[in-house]
């Protein structure tokens, strides 16, 4: 990878993802794996006058340091002065980038029981801090750093190099980076998503019907549902893009209004491991059934966290043939993988994606529809087989996906 490029897209991610302003105070969290891109990002954010740029830095090996060494009760601590640091940070309006080298199966050999334990800990010490995110006004983007490991996991046949290479020129085509002009090429697949948000909520669904291959499932959607593609807004009109790369159009299902079955298409790595092949069965909103070839316990682990983890927060529609599926790749990571495939998450729905949803409280959302949890864990749905359809209140059915693909043109 040439440093040209590296530098092109570390102000991808600042300039397109975060949009930094001027007087700006930055949250910069990476991993060790990913501290070239974030040493560039930092240098962007100082040139486009950040007031104050702050970094927090994790390592795969320590934390599996703490699984394999720590005594038992160190495993369910969590400081509260971190999390006061936090809400410290939230108040004053940091804006925060996050990027890392995808986790894969990292703790494939690590209990599950303690995996759960240390995740569990810190959800709950910081579970009062979402309403901060939830106003909208803080901006944030998350991005991927193409790492040797991460290339030999997609591409085990070719040397360490060339694995590495090919891993970085198909992140910087799919997220736009080899444009010439890459915030332009952004600007202009905004506008696409942005008619495609204006025709869904138009339409005003009441709910949509999947159907695909052991798919056969009723989403109803929140009241008052709002669809979200490409960019955000914060109150102040400063747009920010909070993944990189983006083809979603996603909205707010009704927590209590899922019934039927959904076969998952792609595998999910989660806590540190990958579940294959599996699928929920739904009713009235809830998981009643659910079963996985590999890894099953995760889903044990997720689904028990809380009540609202066992119900929708999020549906995501993306067509089949998003330049993230056009590579074919499958990259073990959701930020990829949910950009080429229709998807749901378990747990949280976005604030956004109910009518002014900022404005309102918890409960007032909470009444609409819209689900509560710790968690917001996405899992991939879509393929080519994949019909979605939208019912209006008055019956009226309008194909929305047909074959994976837009049934609709804008
Ligand atoms: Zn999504
Ligand atoms: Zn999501």
């Amino acid at each position: 990878m040439n440093q040209k490029m590296l530098e092109k897209y570390a102000d991808v991610l600042v300039k397109v993802g975060v949009n930094v302003q001027e007087g700006d105070s930055i949250q910069l969290h990476s991993d060790t794996e990913s501290l070239p891109l974030a040493r560039e990002i930092v240098r962007l954010c100082w040139r486009y006058g950040a007031k104050n740029v702050i970094t927090k830095i994790s390592d795969n090996d320590m934390a599996l340091a703490k699984y394999d060494e720590a005594k038992e009760e160190s495993l369910g601590f969590f400081p509260s002065f971190e999390a006061d640091y936090r809400e410290a940070m939230l108040k004053e309006k940091y804006h925060r980038i996050f990027i890392s080298s995808p986790s894969l199966d990292l703790f494939a050999d690590v209990d599950q029981k303690k995996i759960e334990t240390v995740q569990r800990a810190a959800l709950v010490a910081t579970q009062h801090l979402d309403k901060y995110m939830d106003a909208g006004d803080i901006k944030w983007v998350g991005g991927a750093c193409p790492t040797v490991r991460w290339a030999k996991e997609l591409f085990p046949e070719l040397s360490e190099d060339e694995a590495l290479q090919k891993l970085w020129d198909t992140v910087f085509k799919i997220c736009r980076v080899d444009a010439k002009d890459p915030v332009a090429a952004w600007k202009a697949h905004d506008e696409v998503l942005k008619l495609r948000e204006k025709w869904l909520d138009e339409q005003s669904f009441a709910y949509l019907r999947y159907e695909g291959p052991g798919t056969d499932l009723t989403v109803y959607l929140a009241d008052q549902h709002k669809w979200i593609g490409g960019s955000s807004d914060t109150p102040d009109g400063i747009s920010y893009m909070a993944n990189i790369p983006t083809e979603e159009l996603f909205t707010t299902p009704h927590a209590l209004k899922v019934d039927g079955t959904v076969r998952s298409t792609k595998p999910l790595s989660v806590m540190g491991k990958i579940v294959e092949d599996f699928g929920f069965t739904f009713k009235d909103g809830v998981v009643v059934d659910y079963e996985a070839k590999k890894n099953k316990e995760v889903l044990d682990a997720l689904l028990g966290i809380d009540e609202g983890a066992k119900r929708l927060g999020e549906v995501a529609l993306v067509p089949d043939s998003s330049p993230v599926s056009r590579s074919e790749i499958l990259f073990k990571t959701t930020l990829y993988d949910e950009n080429a495939s229709c998807h749901f998450a378990l747990g949280s729905a976005y604030a956004e994606a109910v009518k002014d949803g900022a404005k309102l409280t918890e409960e007032q959302r909470i009444a609409l529809g819209s689900n509560k949890s710790m968690i917001h864990i996405d899992f991939m749905v879509g393929g080519p087989e994949l019909d979605i359809t939208g019912v209006k209140k008055d019956g009226t059915k309008v194909p929305v996906l047909s074959a994976g693909e837009w049934a609709f043109t804008v």
